[in-house]
């Protein structure tokens, strides 16, 4: 299938980090697609703390990781997409023949990569995809998403079932995934389980939500903030615990998680915070035998009692929800529909590309489960 606009390269306003905490707004150049290389207009892209952090990578680089939007050019060796279907980009782009990739685990897949021909293992046109000012940059995990085009594989892209606007569609290419996949594909809660959640941010109010879907009898909210406590309400939370700040060593919060578990510690527990700090905290909070989940990748060294892994306590750090893209988008794609997975109470707010610096100090600040950046002439371009 052929288009057009396959002929010509491409000009978008973009969001590109220099590598030293800030970023400019200005146009880049992305290229025709070639071999099994799709063009995409952007639709919307959420807002993910990695967006923050990338903000002091290597620059210069396009910022977003988190984006869903329309095809709007094809390589010739695709042939199961047209111009103007609604599109997910996935982040762990699976090369779909390695180890990994082969018994299901494509998010750890080991050669997972764009379109650079050192990482495809395939001879490429070159690192030309994406020109700014006259020289090629990179893409935030080969996507670079506050951009009204990017160019990726047809790998790294989900059709979009109808009835999913793209900006809600948007947030499954990464928080979404990660929490509710971090509940589904890694932990595996039983129906009856007591989970217990701390840090209800965009990936914390996922894994409330991959709770519920679960079947946990208990999902137990933890916050320092009530409004995310309330918003945890929404997605299937049946206790908040607003936590005491000045609680440093955490002992009046595992007391409490005690004494509403007949003593015994919840069966999983999982940290969504971000703060290294709190990193080893869900160990505090298991059972003996309980499952304890860090979910929010969170840095730093931290240091930490070895009898908090006694008494066969497992710890474990899902990479996106151990995301296999062939199963787990179809599927949650279809829980939105049905209205059991809630995608649009996630979104606090949505902006312009123009006002991404005012939406991630929105959440940094925790004023905002999920923000998203729409583009509004997204369909406008295919
Ligand atoms: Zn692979
Ligand atoms: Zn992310």
């Amino acid at each position: 299938m052929t288009s057009s606009s396959n002929v010509a390269s491409r000009t978008g306003l973009a969001a590109i980090t220099n590598g030293h905490g800030g970023f400019v707004l200005d146009f880049i150049k992305i290229r025709a697609p070639i071999g099994d290389e799709v063009r995409v207009a952007l639709g919307a892209s959420g807002i993910c703390h990695t967006d923050y952090a990338s903000l002091s990578w290597d620059g210069p680089l396009v910022v977003g990781h988190e984006g869903a939007g329309w095809v709007e050019a094809i390589g010739p060796d695709v042939h199961d997409l047209k111009i103007g279907d609604p599109v997910l980009l996935n982040w762990a782009i699976p090369c779909g023949h390695c180890k990994r990739c082969d018994t299901g685990h494509a998010n750890i897949c080991e050669r997972s990569h764009g379109i650079d021909p050192e990482t495809l293992g395939t001879s490429r046109a070159g690192h030309d995809h994406t020109i700014w000012n006259g020289s090629a940059i990179q893409r935030s995990f080969n996507l670079g998403t506050f951009s009204e085009f990017t160019l990726v594989r047809r790998s790294a892209l989900t059709p979009i079932l109808s009835g999913i606007p793209v900006e809600q569609a948007c947030i499954l290419g990464c928080g979404v995934m990660t929490g509710v996949g971090s509940v589904l594909n890694i932990a595996q809660p039983s129906p009856g389980d007591i989970v217990a959640i701390v840090g209800c941010g965009g990936v914390g109010l996922s894994v409330v939500q991959g709770a519920r879907l679960a079947g946990a009898s208990r999902i137990i909210a933890i916050d320092v903030r009530q409004d995310s406590l309330d918003r945890a309400k929404v997605m299937g939370a049946t206790d908040l615990l607003l936590a005491d700040a000045s609680d440093t060593n955490h002992d009046q919060l595992s007391s409490q998680i005690k004494s509403m578990t007949n003593g015994r510690g919840v069966d999983f527990a999982f940290e969504a915070t971000g703060v290294a700090a709190l990193a080893f905290l869900p160990l505090r909070l298991v059972r003996n035998g309980g499952m304890a989940v860090q979910v929010s990748g969170a840095q730093g060294a931290v240091e930490v009692p070895m009898p908090l892994f006694w008494w066969d306590k497992r710890y474990v750090t899902p990479l996106y929800g151990g995301c296999n893209p062939e199963r787990d988008f179809p599927r949650l794609m279809r829980w939105a529909v049905e209205g059991a997975l809630d995608l649009s109470s996630m979104i606090s707010k949505t902006y312009h590309l123009e006002n991404l610096a005012m939406a991630i100090d929105d959440m940094l600040a925790g004023r905002t489960a999920k923000g998203v950046v729409i583009f509004e002439n997204g369909r406008a371009h295919v």
